[in-house]
């Protein structure tokens, strides 16, 4: 079996499936991916912005409590008996009794005044130096506290006068102011995370920063919040649940979420770097990419199966079945690993088809091979009856000696290998004498006879080639290759003697006959036609002269013939 070839597997109609399919989910889990992305930013970004609402709210809803609880104990402050005494010693003492300082923190200070705006007493342990609050003691209401926009005193931290009226029916209606320190609310705000990094910042409805975190830079003076790159965002505006982006000076983008509380003039804004949103749908991202790749590993994984359990054994199969349709029927079955599935399946039935196929092919085979037998023995008889015929053609009948028409094929031959080899040949004509007397006496099957014995003998006289023909009825020629004319006259004369002494027995009767030859030499210039006609004439002339004679063709016979009429 081949290995699998590159040219067919970019042909294969399963990869190109496999391609197709690996395509389609790479788009399809591309797009999902984008959607289901672009969702989940949008639900974070929601959730984000309002947990961070809900806890902003939370620490908006502490920092009004600290605020209000402030106002009540004030209030309460100026109902006591001791306050409410206008006794510069007696408020004096109590302001800074432990009870009391015990309830402001450093840089806080409550100061009693009479109603011009004198001091009386405050809770300074350097004795009545006087503390000036920027606000407006006429407008301090008998009820409720008054408190003043938001102030810096000496210290630089921010604070907002608190006043509220004491009421004295002997002294006449005096007041108690203290300030509030935004430190109170440092505790919080420090504690107070938005997301991981996030900042908090909280202002005055005039936008200037009341906290930040880097306290060094933004609280050494006033600063507003536009110089963090706020850019002109109004605190007291509401921010009606709008998701909103903003990129500060320090060039991060943060998630805003802000409130602001009109009655304590204080805003809060929280900053969450939109970084750590987006790290939570990264995060999303990144699972949506391990499902992308585990899914084009899955793919890939199946497609080499596929080309393994499906490519790899049908292109065998194609190699096994081309191998067949070359001529290779011998080949051993196809062997499908997996019988049970479909390339097994059609391994199974190919395999039968196979042995099908190459069974009746040896039938076929077998029966060809049965009429080639056949044809070549029928061949052979025919050739052994040409052969028989052929020879039958050649031979006369009664003598089994060459017929005439074979003789003047033999000479035909003798006279090329004459030329080729520049020898010659002679001919003896050969003619029983008077043989129609034999016929005539001891009747025809006698004449057979003779004619068979005569036919005999001279054979027998001759070497082995030499052949000798029935030329005629009572006719015979005999060829002498390589013989001189003066030789071939010696066996001539030994075939007369021969024939002369012999006795031939038929019928119980004793028959004697002679025999006149005729010799002549083939001359190539002259032509084997001509020799024999020269014997010919030669036996005549014998004839002639009696009969029972050898007489060799020579120039004498040659003018006479000339002369005589044939
Ligand atoms: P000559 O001496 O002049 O040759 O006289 P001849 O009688 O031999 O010559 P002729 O030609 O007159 O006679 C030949 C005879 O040979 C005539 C014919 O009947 C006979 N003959 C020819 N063929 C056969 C044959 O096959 N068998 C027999 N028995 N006789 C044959
Ligand atoms: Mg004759
Ligand atoms: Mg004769």
């Amino acid at each position: 079996m081949s290995s699998l070839k590159i040219s067919s597997l970019t042909n294969s109609i399963i990869i190109k499936s496999l391609l197709l399919l690996i395509v389609s989910m790479l788009v399809i889990v591309m797009i999902g991916t984008y959607v289901f992305t672009q969702r989940q930013m949008k639900t974070t970004l929601k959730l984000s912005y309002d947990t961070n609402e809900t806890q902003l709210q939370q620490l908006a809803n502490t920092a009004n409590n600290e605020m209000e609880q402030f106002a009540s104990r004030l209030s309460l402050l100026a109902k006591t008996s001791e306050i409410q005494s206008m006794d510069k010693f007696a408020a004096a003492g109590y302001l800074k009794s432990f009870n009391i300082s015990s309830l402001f923190i450093s840089g806080e200070s409550i100061s009693l005044f009479d109603r011009n705006y004198n001091l009386i007493c405050n809770n300074s342990m350097l004795g009545s130096a006087k503390i000036s609050y920027p606000i407006e003691f006429n407008r301090i209401s008998p009820h409720r506290p008054t408190i003043s926009p938001w102030y810096r005193d000496s210290d630089g931290t921010p604070k907002r006068a608190f006043g509220v009226v004491v009421s004295d029916r002997a002294h006449g209606d005096g007041r108690l102011v203290s300030n509030f320190s935004i430190r109170r609310l440092w505790k919080f705000f420090s504690e107070y995370k938005v997301g991981q990094n996030g900042i908090l910042i909280a202002c005055n409805g005039q936008g200037e920063i009341l906290y930040h975190p880097d306290m060094r830079t933004w609280l050494d003076g006033v600063h507003k919040i536009s110089e963090l790159g706020l850019g002109d965002m109004n605190i007291k505006q509401d921010q009606n649940n709008t998701v909103q982006f903003l990129t500060l000076e320090n060039g991060t983008t943060y998630l805003i979420n802000r409130t602001f509380n009109p009655t304590y003039d204080l805003g809060l804004i929280a900053l969450q770097p939109k970084s750590e949103i987006d790290a939570q749908v990264s995060s999303v991202k990144h699972v949506s990419r391990i499902i992308l790749y585990s899914s084009i590993i899955a793919i890939l994984l199946v497609s080499l199966w596929q080309i393994l359990i499906v490519c790899k054994p049908l292109n065998d199969l194609i190699d096994h079945i081309s191998q067949i349709t070359e001529g290779n029927l011998n080949i051993e079955k196809f062997n499908a690993k997996r019988s049970q599935d479909e390339i097994g399946r059609l391994a199974k039935v190919f395999n039968q088809m196979h042995e099908m196929i190459k069974r009746q092919i040896q039938e076929l085979n077998n029966h060809r091979e049965q009429l080639e037998k056949e044809v070549r023995e029928r061949t052979y008889e025919l050739e052994q009856a040409n052969k028989k015929l052929d020879i039958i053609s050649r031979t006369d009948e009664l003598t089994q000696l060459p017929n005439r028409r074979d003789m003047h094929r033999t000479i035909e031959k003798e006279v090329d290998r004459a030329s080729r080899l520049r020898k010659s040949f002679s001919i003896i004509f050969i003619d029983i004498d008077h043989f129609k007397d034999v016929n005539d006496t001891y009747g025809h099957a006698a004449g057979d006879a003779v004619l068979k014995a005569v036919a005999s003998t001279i054979r027998s006289l001759l070497r082995k080639y030499d052949v000798l023909a029935r030329y005629g009825g009572e006719e015979f020629l005999t060829l002498l290759p390589e013989t001189e004319l003066k030789d071939a006259a010696h066996v001539a004369e030994r075939f007369r003697k021969q024939i002369e002494n012999q006795t031939i027995y038929f019928g119980g009767r004793e028959i004697k006959v002679t025999i006149t030859l005729g010799v002549a030499q083939f001359d190539s210039s002259q032509g084997a036609e001509k020799c024999i006609q020269f014997a010919d004439k030669a036996l005549y002339e014998g004839k002639e002269q009696g009969r029972n004679r050898v007489i060799i063709w020579n120039e004498d016979i040659a003018s006479k013939t000339e002369t005589k009429p044939s």
